[in-house]
């Protein structure tokens, strides 16, 4: 490493340790694509709870939406904007959120990360799973903003340790995103019923309950052992990447902090946009 950029790194990892609060920990239900140019409920509440949050150093974003090999950090100066849907109205494709990365910060974490070796990744940059909400968080898109991927070949508990290593990241100023949805069954989504607010198929609406129960009860075990809680929890989780988010979530928290919900609301049936801020 030349000197410059030597001295630069150890600046910024200086000041990202100078700080004594304690950022707190998001997960954020994601939902349809549209919410990234939408003003509707859940777009307003992600703006509002920025407003009264410590203005993060740099946001990390742990998104359904990046499921690989291995784990990988961005590290690119400027992460482009990823369309990764199909079907949408010409305005979101159209959409560019041009917050910078941090290439410094994206190393110092790999580094922090003892359990597998993590990738720095120049290939991606931010899908709708991250700039859907963050665009409405930090409209100026003045801070830069990082991804973490998810490796599929791992389990719940692998996900939840791995997440602990970071842990420092939130005494550093980094807020961290888990981005994903709770109840996720695109399958079985109502389509008929896409704008009837709060339509919950039974089944949806019991998990959600049983999810919120067992997070305000930090009975993490019976979350990462999700398998384990029945049909309807089967049924709430048809595949993981969407529900995994959470568990790094939980994996960065303390037993004694609080935990608040928020967007706690089902959309079309088979999905619920409920979130949670713990700390
Ligand atoms: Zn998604």
């Amino acid at each position: 490493m030349a000197i410059d950029s030597f001295n630069s790194f150890k600046k910024f990892t200086n000041e990202l340790a100078l700080q004594d609060q304690l950022m707190p920990v998001l997960f954020v239900g994601h939902g349809s694509p549209m919410n990234g140019i939408e003003d509707n409920e859940f777009s307003k509440t992600w703006s509002v709870m920025a407003q009264q949050l410590v203005v993060p150093k740099a946001v990390l974003v742990i998104s359904a939406h990046w499921f690989t090999r291995g784990t990988h950090i961005t590290a690119m100066d400027f992460p482009p904007t990823i369309h990764d849907f199909g079907g949408f109205p010409k305005a979101l494709y159209e959409v560019q959120y041009p917050a910078p990365g941090n290439p410094l910060l994206a190393t110092e974490t790999a580094e922090m990360i003892h359990s597998t070796n993590v990738g720095l990744s120049h290939d991606w940059g931010l899908d709708h799973g991250a700039w859907s909400i963050v665009k409405h968080m930090y409209p100026l898109a003045n801070i830069p903003v990082l991804q973490l991927s998810i490796d599929y070949t791992k389990d719940a508990q692998w996900h939840f340790e791995l997440a602990k290593e970071i842990y420092d990241l939130r005494k550093k100023g980094v807020l961290i995103i888990g981005s994903g949805n709770m109840v996720h069954n695109l399958r079985m989504v109502a389509w008929d019923k896409l704008n009837e607010p709060g339509f919950a198929y039974d089944w949806a609406s019991e998990m959600n309950n049983t999810f919120k129960q067992l997070i305000s009860q930090k009975h993490y075990n019976a979350l990462i052992r999700y398998e384990q809680l029945g049909h309807e929890a089967s049924l709430a989780i048809p595949t993981p990447e969407h529900y995994l988010p959470l568990i790094y979530t939980l994996g960065l928290s303390q037993k004694e902090e609080a935990v608040s919900f928020f967007n706690d609301k089902a959309v079309g049936g088979s999905l619920t946009m409920t979130s949670v801020q713990i700390g």
